[in-house]
Order: C-alpha cells, then structure tokens, then sequence
C-alpha cells in the first residue's frame, strides 16, 4: 500500500505485530507522540513493521510511516520500489536484544536486499541478490541456512536504477555527503547500491554473544573485530533513515560490504572509495 503521506502534513506512526498479536498506532501525531510511541514499542523485541513512505519535516513534523500488510492479514511481502521491511528496532538492538525469532527464510520473502544481523549478534548481515550473507568475527562471509534466526534486518526489494558516477579518493563521510546531494527529499528513507572498487575500506564484525546480553556499546568496546581491507572489489549495501526514526533505525548511512569474491565484508566503519557506481533509491 503506497500511503498518501507525501502530499499531506500528516502521520501515521506505525502499527506492529509482536509475535503474532496485532497492534496497531495510527492517526494524527505530533513528532513527541511518535517518539514517545517508537520509544514504548522499541522495547518490544521481535516485532515487524514495513515503513511505507514515511517523512520527517520540521520540529513539528512528523515521521510518516505506515505499516500495512503484516496487518492486514497474510504474507506481507513488499513489492518492488514500494517500501522497506524492517523487524525489530535498533532501539531494542542496541538495548541488547541479540535474540529474534524471524528467520533468514522468512526474510528473504520481504525483500531481496538488505542489512542486518544474526541472532546472539553473531555477525553482520548483507541481503544481496536474494542471498543472506554472514560475515562472523573470522571475516570470512558465508550464506546462512534458512533456519538462522534473526533479531534484526531492514529489507527492500531493488530494482535497477540509473547509476551515478562516484569519484574517487571520497572517505566514507564525503561519500554519504554526495550521495545526500543527489537525495530529493532528506526526510524520506534512502537506499542505495554501490558496486566497484575501494582501495581501502575498514570494516567490522562482532563476536557471538551470550547472555545475558549487554547493551551493544559494551559488546562494540570489548568484541568488536575490524578488518583493514585493501584494494576490494565488492558492493555496499546503504540505507539512510531519517532522524526522526532514531529509535527505528541507526540515524543517517549506514553501510554494510560483500567483497565480489565473498571472502570479506562486513559494516563498514570507514572507506576509500576508486571508481564506483551508485544506484540510488530516492525515498519510501
Ligand atoms: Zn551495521
């Protein structure tokens, strides 16, 4: 369902599911509200919501999603172009919610593209091509098995766009700069591709973890593992969210890699990028 929200100054903030039981938020909300509301469901682990054209405007403005299929009954699987499917919260993530039960086969049904991680935080994830990549702290990625359980992904299917030219030599912030300025709108959810060659990129993996579970600034500080990548070939797989979902989703771009030859990937921590093409989704 595509909502009317672009034209209109108006929001729906979100409607969940948590494990099967159906809640639903909807209506007229200030930006407070729907934090206030984000913030009380973010504590809520395992739930799903697909954001559909949302945006965010101004101090009083809003943050416009809706979520619709998984609420309306049925599969909800996300057609191309047309919205984000995302489970769980990085609010609950970041809080040390390491543990869901989607699994990777249920997520490659919303979207054949993505980023996200694995159950007792055991790795970084990269939806690409349909296929879910585990890069665990050895480095190495490997496709995980349909049964792998998932605390948290952002999805979408991707479609083919127009490729923008990306120059050489961009560190990680001049590349998100650039890709800002080809964005139509900042309030709108962004998506991009990046194929090509990065004559340095840092990328980084964590350590499987046991509960009980510390909050993930704690595990980043003691098991985070950085990979110092030189002269790779691969794809960045990008999402920017808007500010306003900052409880949603991390603030900003956020990238993971796949190496071409799927032997390293990872969240990339910074870059160097050589001759690059982008193909960006501009706004759910
Ligand atoms: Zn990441």
């Amino acid at each position: 369902m595509r909502a009317n929200s672009l034209a209109l100054p108006k929001v729906v903030c979100a409607a969940l599911r948590t494990k099967g039981r159906r809640r639903g938020i909807s209506g007229l909300e200030t930006r407070r509200q729907c934090h206030q509301q984000l913030s009380s469901v973010s504590r809520i682990q395992n739930l799903e919501f697909v954001i559909d054209r949302c945006r965010c405007r101004g101090a009083r403005a809003l943050c416009a999603l809706v979520v619709v299929a998984p609420l309306l009954g049925g599969p909800s699987a996300a057609r191309a172009g047309d919205s984000v499917w995302q489970y769980s919260t990085i609010a609950a993530l970041t809080a040390g919610g390491y543990n869901g039960d989607l699994t990777a086969g249920e997520l490659k049904t919303h979207g054949d593209f993505g980023l996200g991680t694995f159950n007792a935080l055991n790795g970084e994830m990269i939806v690409l091509g349909g296929q879910i990549w585990q890069v665990p702290a050895s480095g190495r990625p490997a496709l995980v098995a349909d049964t792998v359980r998932v605390p948290f992904a952002a999805v979408m299917r991707f479609e083919p766009h127009p490729k923008i030219a990306v120059p050489a030599g961009l560190d990680l912030t001049a590349l998100s700069a650039l890709l800002d300025t080809r964005i139509g709108d900042l309030g709108l959810i962004q998506v991009v591709r990046i194929d090509g060659r990065f004559p340095q990129l840092k990328a980084r993996s964590v350590k499987p973890q046991t509960p009980p579970y510390q909050p993930l600034s704690e595990v980043l500080a003691r098991d985070q593992v950085v990979f110092d990548l030189v002269n790779v070939h691969g794809t960045l797989v990008g999402f920017r969210f808007p500010a306003c979902f900052s409880g949603v989703n991390a603030p900003g771009w956020h990238f993971h890699f796949l190496a071409a030859d799927r032997r390293s990937g990872g969240h990339v921590l910074d870059l160097v990028t050589g001759p690059s093409r982008a193909m960006l989704v501009d706004g759910f």
